[in-house]
Formats: structure tokens, sequence, C-alpha cells
């Protein structure tokens, strides 16, 4: 494939579009990039929450573990921001493509929900989800409390500190999810990556996967990023609630 260029032109977008309508079991892989027109800030830009929390401070499992009350500031402040927070138009668009049979399924990264707000069925989330905690001693979980907030990390009925049922840097993704989304990053025809880094393994090697198995890579990023000018097919560039309505349009104008 020749290397993609960063114009979100007409051309990228029928090209995009032709991989989609010939397909009935793409997969899109999205990360923190497709909510932030929803409000949520991602981690790395540079008004991110990488800026206020490191993350070697307040998201691996050994700052959890060192200190799980000042772990819990940034948590409590994530789950505080998510309330009341809506899909945006790059959410339903995915919806729309999966409701149109183009798409199999979701593997987002994000905790936030918002794929299910817009109506995805199958959406895997590979680094869990902010809606739950879960005993670091006993597992047994419990639905996330704000109320709880004065008084730091929130403790299980067994004494066990609870901690939030998402993925820190240096705990192993779930089995379900990294099973499933390895199998269909292997038997899609088509993957579209959305607002991701490419940065946090082992997410950002699905696109790779799925290149190696013979699909084509459809990528929507306002900046390019690891996956651009190595396995992408096609770059959509700009915000990802702009360009993929407009993906969708496309998708359903069949040109003859
Ligand atoms: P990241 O912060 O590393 O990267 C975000 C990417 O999105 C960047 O490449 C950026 O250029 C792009 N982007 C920004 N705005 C965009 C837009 N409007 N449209 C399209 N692209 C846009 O995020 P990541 O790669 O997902 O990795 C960070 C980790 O942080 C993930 O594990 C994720 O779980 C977590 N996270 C989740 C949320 C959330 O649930 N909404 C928010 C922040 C971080």
């Amino acid at each position: 494939m020749p290397p993609t260029n960063s114009k979100n032109d007409d051309a990228l977008l029928e090209r995009a579009a032709e991989l989609i309508r010939g397909t009935t079991n793409a997969i899109a892989v999205t990360g923190a990039g497709i909510s932030v027109e929803s409000g949520i800030p991602d981690f790395r830009s540079a008004h991110g929450l990488w800026a206020r929390y490191p993350p070697d401070q307040f998201a691996t499992m050994d700052a959890f573990l060192r200190d799980p009350d000042k772990v819990w500031e940034m948590w409590y402040e994530l789950a505080e921001n998510l309330q009341g927070v809506k899909p945006n138009p790059g959410h339903y668009a995915l919806a729309e493509l999966e409701k149109m049979g183009h798409i199999k399924a979701i593997v987002t990264q994000n905790i936030d929900a918002l794929h299910q707000h817009a109506g995805s069925k199958t959406v895997i989330e590979y680094h869990g989800n902010t809606d739950q905690i879960a005993c670091t001693a006993c597992f047994r979980h419990r639905k996330m409390d704000l109320s709880h907030r004065a008084l730091g990390a929130p403790r299980c009925e067994c004494g066990g500190v609870m901690k939030p049922d998402v993925v820190l840097f240096g705990e192993v993704i779930p089995e379900y999810a990294l099973r499933t989304s390895d199998m269909l990053a292997r038997g899609c025809d088509a993957l579209i990556v959305v607002g991701t880094s490419a940065q946090v393994y082992p997410a950002a090697g699905l696109p790779f996967l799925a290149k190696e198995s013979g699909a084509a890579v459809i990528e929507c990023n306002t900046e390019p990023t690891n996956f651009t000018n190595v396995i992408t097919d096609v770059f959509l560039q700009g915000p990802a609630g702009e360009t993929l309505p407009k993906l969708v349009e496309r998708v359903k104008s069949v040109t003859d």
C-alpha cells in the first residue's frame, strides 16, 4: 500500500467508505480521542489528565499499592467528570455502522461507557470501566460511590482496599477481553482505529495483528501516530466527531 497522506479529502473518504461497504466483519478500536468531543480530556495532550496526574504516580499498580488514597483522588475526579457526559457524533457513527451490519464489535480502551450509551451492542472494554470497584483482597465488587470521596480509598467489608475496576499499568488485561479482541483482529477484513496514540500495549498491537492477517486499516485521528506511516491504509485526519459521521454518510451513498 502507498503511504497515506494526511488530508481528509474526498478521495480518502471514498476509499475508506468503499472498504467498509465491502465488509460485514470490520472492527473498531477506540481510544481516549473519540471521547474528547464529549468533554473528557485524553491523557497525553497538553491539557490531558497526565499533565496533572503523572502516570507513574497515579496509574500504576505500584503507585496504587504505595498510596491508594492519593491514587483515588484521580479516580474520584475522573468518575465525577464522567457523570452526565454524553456520547458525541463519533460514538453514534460507530453505533450506526454496527446497525448497518458493517462493524461486528468495538474494542475500546476507554472506561467511560459512551459507546454503549450511543447504542453500540458489542463493546469489549479492554481496560475495564469506572462503574464498578473491586476489593483487592476478596475481589468482591460494588458500584462506584462518589459520596465516599472525602474518606479516601474505599474499604471493603473484609477490610481490604477497593480499587476501580480498571486496568492499571502493571496489571494484566482481563482474559476474555484479550482473547476475544485478538480473535476479532485476526478475523476482520477492515479495522477502524480511532483516537488512540498507539502507545499503550497490548491494545496498540491489535491494528498490527489485523494488518498481518490481511485487513485494511482505516485510521481516524487529529494527529498522525505510530500506525500512520506503517500500517494505515487510509488516514482520515480530523476530529472523530466530524470525520466518522461523514464516513457513515459516504458509506450510505453508494456511487455507480
Ligand atoms: P491517548 O491520550 O494516549 O491518545 C489520544 C489520541 O487521540 C491522540 O493520538 C490524539 O491525537 C487523538 N485525539 C485527540 N482528540 C481527538 C479527536 N477529537 N478525534 C480523534 N482523535 C483525537 O489515549 P489512548 O491511546 O486511548 O491511551 C490512553 C489510555 O487512557 C487508554 O488506556 C484509555 O483507557 C485511558 N483513557 C480513557 C479515557 C476515557 O475513557 N474517555 C480518557 C482518558 C484516558
